[in-house]
């Protein structure tokens, strides 16, 4: 560790000398820290530390401690695999008293939000995850405007955030805003419905949205490709704004810029998702066993469920978060800044 500067005990009239030389190493950008009266003897000419390099301990020590939180919404017809999904990507179980409706209880279905919190725990790492569930999603008869539960749960979530932030305890606040959807598209259609375009038009500027091929083993590569490649340009064309992956810093690795560069030609992701785990050449994995072979959902020639789970969970959590406070929450605010005044 660096030596730690001992507390100034600085003779009098030893301030004022140096002030200047502290303005003046401000304007040349210079660390105040090489000129910070020395407590050593003149001739020692080491560099002295104040300590402040202990700061990412610091934080990452508190953050540890705390803990983390993130929210993640699923969204998309019903029986596109979004349960399942989420099951694989936490390995845990977090549907284990769903209640289905019948295609007659289907007909008038409003769509009803559900809320799941599960603490897992890695390494001493805490994570609160709640998975905010929209079942029924695209299921009624008619679906003109099925998606407005939908925004005013998160313009719910945005609200209590400005109330408890401008309230007395504002210290710990309960952060439920919601950091990502997964929105599911269907692997059988040619591209988008008008109601994916609708849905995601009415969600993009408040939330990030992250498109999915779902049941992506009902597809052939080249299905997928076609499929993917037509699906990026219907979201160019409706003007559909989907999560972008921030830019790649230019001091990163070869390996590191490889990864980001193939994470984003793969957008949308295509996934498969698997409750059972399988035998598939001596090794058990998750997978979905066909009578012609297995489907691995972790094998990356199979399909892109790792990618998403990295990029969600080992990537990209932050910046998710970070997008969410600094523009989706931001925009929100100053709506309702505007409309007081
Ligand atoms: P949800 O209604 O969107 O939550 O869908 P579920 O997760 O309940 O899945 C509906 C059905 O699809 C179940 O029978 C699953 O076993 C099946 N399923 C889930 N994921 C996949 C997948 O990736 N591929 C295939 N072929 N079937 C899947």
């Amino acid at each position: 560790d660096p030596p730690v500067l001992q507390p100034l005990a600085l003779p009098q009239g030893l301030f004022e000398s140096h002030s200047l030389s502290l303005c003046e190493a401000q304007a040349e950008g210079v660390a105040h820290t090489d000129l910070l009266p020395s407590t050593s003897a003149p001739q020692d000419h080491e560099k002295q530390y104040v300590g402040f390099a202990t700061l990412p301990n610091q934080v990452h020590r508190k953050s540890v401690k705390k803990g983390f939180d993130f929210t993640l919404m699923v969204a998309g017809e019903s029986g596109l695999g979004k349960s399942t999904l989420v099951n694989s990507l936490f390995l845990t179980d977090l549907y284990k008293d769903r209640k289905l409706l019948n295609a007659e209880e289907r007909i008038n279905q409003t769509v009803e939000i559900i809320k799941h919190t599960v603490d897992i725990e890695e390494k001493g790492v805490k994570l609160k995850l709640t998975i905010v569930d929209t079942p029924g999603f695209g299921d009624a008869v008619n679906n003109t405007e099925c998606w407005k539960p939908i925004t005013d749960y998160i313009d719910q979530q945005f609200e209590q955030y400005f109330r408890d932030e401008s309230g007395l305890n504002r210290k710990n606040i309960q952060d439920n805003r919601v950091h990502c959807c997964l929105y599911f598209i269907s692997p059988f259609g040619h591209g988008l419905r008008p109601v994916d375009v609708e849905f995601m038009k009415a969600l993009h500027e408040k939330v990030n949205i992250v498109p999915l091929i779902a049941k992506a083993d009902c597809l052939i590569p080249s299905e997928i490709r076609k499929l993917k490649e037509r699906i990026r340009e219907e979201i160019d064309k409706f003007g559909i704004k989907v999560y972008q992956f921030p830019e790649c810093d230019s001091d990163e690795d070869e390996e590191f810029k490889q990864q980001d560069r193939e994470l984003k030609e793969s957008a949308p992701f295509a996934v498969i998702g698997s409750n059972t785990v399988v035998e598939a050449k001596g090794q058990r994995v998750r997978g979905r066993l066909y009578p012609w072979g297995i489907v691995e959902v972790e094998n990356q020639a199979h399909c892109d469920f790792v990618k998403l789970r990295n990029m969600l969970i080992r990537t990209h959590m932050h910046d998710l978060k970070d997008v969410t406070c600094d523009v989706h929450y931001e925009n929100y605010r100053a709506q309702c800044i505007q409309q007081m005044t």
